[in-house]
């Protein structure tokens, strides 16, 4: 059987996708590997080049007396590409995509654009001789000579324009002092470095005794061969990003490179600058705002050498460092880090084949750990390290949990607790900051009662059905059906339907009841416009409003010393969303809003309101008990087959035509199940659907979906395989798109 390999030969182009294929000759057959770089021959001339090879088939695709054959595999110096192309195998293989797609996400495309060159000036003389220097042209009079020196002295690096245009000293005066050898002209490639510009204020932190241990543990454990990723479970405050910093600063000095990754909405400019002030220039953000320009310049500065660490969200994993020392993801628990478009890959389990490959360490922190990382760490697979204590023992907020079904029987129908009131009046007296926090993510649809706080709830998968227009409720996950009702059917009250409070109702409302406070409002409204987050954020710091009303986008990034109240206003939002990982999301979501009170000297105090005050995730998020809820959610996730002790793999089919992506659906699971009927009982397969997704049809695209539940991931990866050759194989679904989404975060 022969062997094909696919290569690329120009991978800084747009043209990604343009591969060429050779055969791989006898002797390299047992070598060869996805991402290695090999020399082919190349157009009529047969001039040898060298490309990358970025997939193996056995599969010609053209004459097979007409390929050509790989001449050699270059193996001494890997180079970076070739792990990222690597890395782009395991991506589409371990999520399901095209390799076209993988390759995609983890090599930038440098556009088309010319690179920009700077050209600078540079002082050559030093300060003694560069005063000699300038005494002698004052004597001479040459007076365009004196004013260029004279800059120089001040900042012994100018641009080019600056000094021929608002120093006014000609080109030819520019080359008679470089002749006379008091400067130099440079040309250097301009890399738009986005954290140019910025004050650095060095700051020098001591460690105290919990971050050192933690600082230890994780260089021991990174000593290994092959090291396990670390879990730092550090309350709110408790350090973890000085720990970062001191384990990017090690790795630094040691000619190691680092990526910290952080949730978009945490990346602010409080966070830059901590590490602008450690790292100076040496450290880069991406974001998503940048150009395709922009983030190429800051990979190939990376790449070069010029810089020690890396900050951004998801994609900053794919930094081309040469020499990787930590990859660490703040915020870990962040629904964020996985992708929502194909590859739908997460990016902590692939940060963690990343480093393997590179012989680097992974760095997970939260202080609201994903259970599916928490369960690794309990099983040994995570080095779990624990930091139970804020910085100076400066103590967690007192919370007061409010049921406000309590306060509806009592007549009080307003957004705001008694409670509440109470508390943020106390608070305006004393010129302290308020914090209030609606809880609102994802798809709210759920139906529940005012009154006693029912949920009505799928009777199969135990997540809240979800109400639809004609007056029906729906199962994401089966696709149960249940009329729409009207009266609660546990006690019977019509205060029953949809929770519907936005952020500028509760605005409103907390005006009327406060109208002598300044109120800050956050949400998507309110930040559309360019650096408006930003804005609002520091316009708060600087105490310019007594009030500060959001979504979650205010709990993440931003230390306000002087905040010691927070009420979240309705922590049930994210209770009911019909996910299976909602008692997840409230716990992290109260807790890390809970945090943001008492940072300062001040000792702080949190309001919980809610219609469900006993369950687990409200519960234990008040006294900051981790180990609880994560023991009575395992609970629920084993009892219903959930990840982490089950992994689920969702099969979409979308197409134009209706009939046939339901048709298609429906053969792809007559043939999981006639694949898988021969199974143990050990890797069970359970196939849920076909079924409506949450939203089957946009834009005139119709959808089905497919749950699949397995107690192996790799199982899973083998019936995406057989899905793959199955559609490959029916040419009536070619028009049929079918996409994979393994352990989805946030639903269909
Ligand atoms: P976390 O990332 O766990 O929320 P941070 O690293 O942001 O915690 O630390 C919280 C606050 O405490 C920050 O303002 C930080 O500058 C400060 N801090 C952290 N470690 C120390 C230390 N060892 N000594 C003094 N202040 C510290
Ligand atoms: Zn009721
Ligand atoms: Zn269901």
């Amino acid at each position: 059987m022969k062997l094909y390999a696919n290569v690329i030969i120009d991978i800084s182009s747009e043209k990604l996708d343009k591969t060429f294929q050779y055969e791989v000759p006898e002797h390299l057959k047992q070598a060869i590997r996805i991402g290695m770089q090999v020399l082919v021959p190349f157009g009529n001339g047969g001039r040898r080049i060298r490309g990358y090879v970025v997939g193996l088939t056995e599969r010609a695709e053209y004459d097979p007396a007409k390929i050509k054959k790989i001449v050699q595999i270059n193996t001494e110096g890997m180079p970076i590409e070739s792990q990222l192309i690597g890395l782009a195998a395991w991506i589409r293989q371990n999520y399901g995509a095209t390799m076209n797609q993988a390759l995609k996400t983890v090599i930038p495309v440098r556009q088309k654009t010319a690179k920009k060159e700077k050209k600078k000036i540079c002082l050559l003389l030093d300060e003694g001789k560069a005063k000699e220097q300038l005494l002698d042209y004052r004597r001479r009079h040459s007076t365009a000579r004196e004013r260029l020196l004279e800059a120089l002295m001040d900042n012994p690096r100018l641009d080019y324009e600056v000094v021929t245009g608002k120093l006014n000293v000609s080109a030819s005066v520019v080359r008679a002092m470089e002749e006379q050898g008091v400067l130099k002209t440079q040309r250097l490639r301009d890399y738009r470095n986005p954290v140019r510009g910025l004050e650095r204020m060095e700051s020098h932190i001591t460690l105290n005794a919990m971050q050192r241990a933690a600082v230890e543990r994780i260089r021991e454990n990174a000593k290994a061969s092959n090291p396990r990723p670390c879990l730092i479970h550090g309350v709110t405050g408790s350090g973890k990003t000085e720990v970062y910093m001191e384990l990017i600063r090690g790795a630094a000095q040691a000619g190691r490179q680092s990526i910290v990754l952080i949730p978009e909405i945490a990346l602010t400019y409080q966070t830059v600058m901590r590490f602008y002030n450690c790292f100076g220039d040496r450290v880069s953000i991406l974001n998503s705002k940048m150009s395709q320009g922009e983030r190429y310049d800051q990979f190939e500065r990376a790449k070069n050498g010029g810089l020690d660490v890396m900050i951004g969200p998801r994609s900053a994993l794919f930094t081309p460092f040469p020499n990787l020392g930590y990859i660490v993801i703040d915020e870990e628990h962040e629904g964020t880090y996985k992708s929502e478009t194909m590859p739908r890959y997460h990016a902590r389990e692939t940060a963690i084949e990343r480093a393997k490959m590179a012989g680097a360490a992974v760095v997970l922190g939260s202080a609201t750990p994903s259970v599916d990382s928490y369960y690794k760490a309990c099983m040994g697979e995570y080095l779990l390290i624990e930091m139970k204590e804020r910085v100076h023992k400066k103590p967690l907020p007192t919370c007061h949990v409010i049921d406000l079904r309590a306060e509806l029987r009592e007549r009080n129908f307003s957004v705001l607790s008694r409670k509440l009131q109470e508390l943020i009046e106390d608070r305006l007296r004393r010129r302290e900051q308020v914090m209030l926090f609606l809880n609102r993510r994802g798809i709210s649809g759920f139906i529940s009662c005012r009154s006693c706080g029912h949920v009505v709830k799928c009777p199969h998968c135990d997540v809240s059905l979800s109400s639809h227009g004609g007056g029906r409720l729906l199962c994401h996950y089966c696709g149960y059906e249940a009329p729409m009702i009207s009266l609660c059917p546990s006690c019977g009250s019509p205060y029953i339907g949809g929770f519907k409070a936005g952020t500028e109702k509760i605005e409103q409302t907390v005006k009327a009841r406060f109208p002598d406070a300044r109120i800050l409002r956050m949400d998507m409204d309110t930040t559309r416009q360019k650096d408006s987050y930003e804005r609002i954020l520091s316009a708060f710091a600087n105490q310019e409003a007594d009030i500060l009303i959001g979504t979650q986008m205010i709990v993440k990034g931003h230390d306000f010393k002087n905040v010691t109240l927070v009420g979240v206003l309705a922590a049930d939002l994210s209770l009911y969303i019909g996910d299976y990982r909602a008692a997840e999301r409230t716990f992290q979501l109260v807790t890390q809003a809970v945090g943001r009170a008492g940072r300062g000297e001040k000792p702080g105090e949190a309001v919980i309101q809610t219609y469900s005050p006993d369950h687990y995730s409200v519960k234990a998020a008040a006294v900051s008990d981790y180990g609880a809820f994560y023991d009575a959610e395992m609970t629920y996730r084993k009892m219903m087959r959930y990840p982490p002790v089950w992994n689920l793999l969702v099969i979409l089919t979308a197409s134009k035509d209706e009939r046939l992506t339901a048709e298609a659906a429906g053969d792809i699971a007559a043939h999981i199940e006639a694949a898988n009927r021969e199974q143990t009982s050990s890797n069970k397969l359970l196939l849920i659907g076909p079924a409506e997704p949450a939203v089957a049809k946009v834009n005139d695209i119709y959808k089905r979906v497919l749950y699949l539940k397995c107690g192996e991931y790799d199982t899973l990866v083998k019936i995406k395989d057989g899905v793959e050759t199955y559609m490959q194989n029916h040419s009536a679904y070619r028009e049929v798109m079918v996409q994979f989404d393994f352990n989805p975060m946030n639903g269909f």
